[in-house]
């Protein structure tokens, strides 16, 4: 990988485990990338942005990708269960001519359920080319994968859009997380968002749940699923199986 003083082995995936409100299941995992620089974890928000500039973002998507379908086999092999695990697509990696190809050669390669492998899109990518976008959202679900927008509510996605994204999952962005209380604002917006998302039959996360008053909260608006850190930190993959089986009785 060049440029940047960046190379493969300095990127660690983590995964941060998403829970099911209904039942309190642990349902898949984020993964999220650090770039382990001498002894320090650099967090991505330092570097992907440069990576997105200068179309490194590319290479480390593919990486990010290949370690995501090696985790979901990994816990296959391990539990005999099936988690999903997101993924993030960067705008440039999404709108990257050769992005299909490159997801149907490794679902070939890896033979991972589609299904367990989940396309986390921003708002923005879909919103630059949107014709486009579009067709390419539906021949990725064609395959079998999982699609979500991230970051949902912080973009300008226009709401009649929403009606022709293939979407399985809207992700509600933790920014009106942080100081959800009932009857604020934030909980009109989050409530707001769940009613259209279960109007469209998509599911809605709810990201950077830190306290049980958030989950609760969360649990009384009908919000399916949580993810932040009252359910767990992101985890350094050798921390991901033990966190499983903590989840179950094997
Ligand atoms: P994101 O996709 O919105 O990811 C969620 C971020 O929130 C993660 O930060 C996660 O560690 C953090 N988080 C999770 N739970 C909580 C919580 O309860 N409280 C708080 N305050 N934060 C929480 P992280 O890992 O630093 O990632 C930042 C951003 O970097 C991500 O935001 C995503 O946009 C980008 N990113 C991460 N991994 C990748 C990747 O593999 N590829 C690309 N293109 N972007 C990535
Ligand atoms: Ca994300
Ligand atoms: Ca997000
Ligand atoms: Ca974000």
């Amino acid at each position: 990988m060049p440029g940047n003083g960046l190379q493969r082995d300095e990127l660690e995936l983590h995964f941060q485990p998403q829970q099911r409100l209904r039942d309190a299941e642990l349902i898949g995992f984020e993964a999220l990338v650090r770039w382990r620089r001498g002894g320090k974890l650099v967090p991505p928000a330092e570097f992907i942005p440069i990576a997105e500039e200068s179309g490194l973002v590319i290479a480390i998507g593919d990486w990010v990708l290949e370690r995501a379908c090696a985790q979901i086999l990994e816990l296959r092999a391990q539990t005999g269960k099936d988690f999903v695990i997101a993924v993030n697509i960067s705008p440039r990696q999404f709108l990257h001519p050769d992005f299909l190809r490159k997801i149907e050669r490794l679902l070939k390669e890896t033979q991972i359920d589609p299904c367990t492998l989940e396309l986390e899109i921003t708002e923005g990518a879909v919103m630059e080319q949107t014709e486009n976008a579009i067709a390419l959202l539906h021949k990725l679900r064609a395959l079998g994968l999982k699609l979500s927008i991230d970051d949902f509510g912080t973009g300008y996605s226009s709401l009649s859009y929403l009606k022709r994204f293939p979407i399985d999952k809207l992700k509600i962005d933790q920014s009106f997380v942080r100081q959800l209380k009932p009857h604020s604002q934030d909980s009109a917006i989050v409530e707001a968002v769940i009613g259209l998302g279960h109007t469209l039959g998509i599911n809605v996360i709810a990201e950077g749940v830190e306290t049980i008053d958030q989950r609760e909260w969360l649990k009384r608006l009908s919000c399916d699923e949580i993810q932040g850190y009252y359910y767990s930190r992101p985890l350094p993959c050798e921390n991901v199986l033990p966190f499983v089986l903590s989840q179950f009785s094997y």
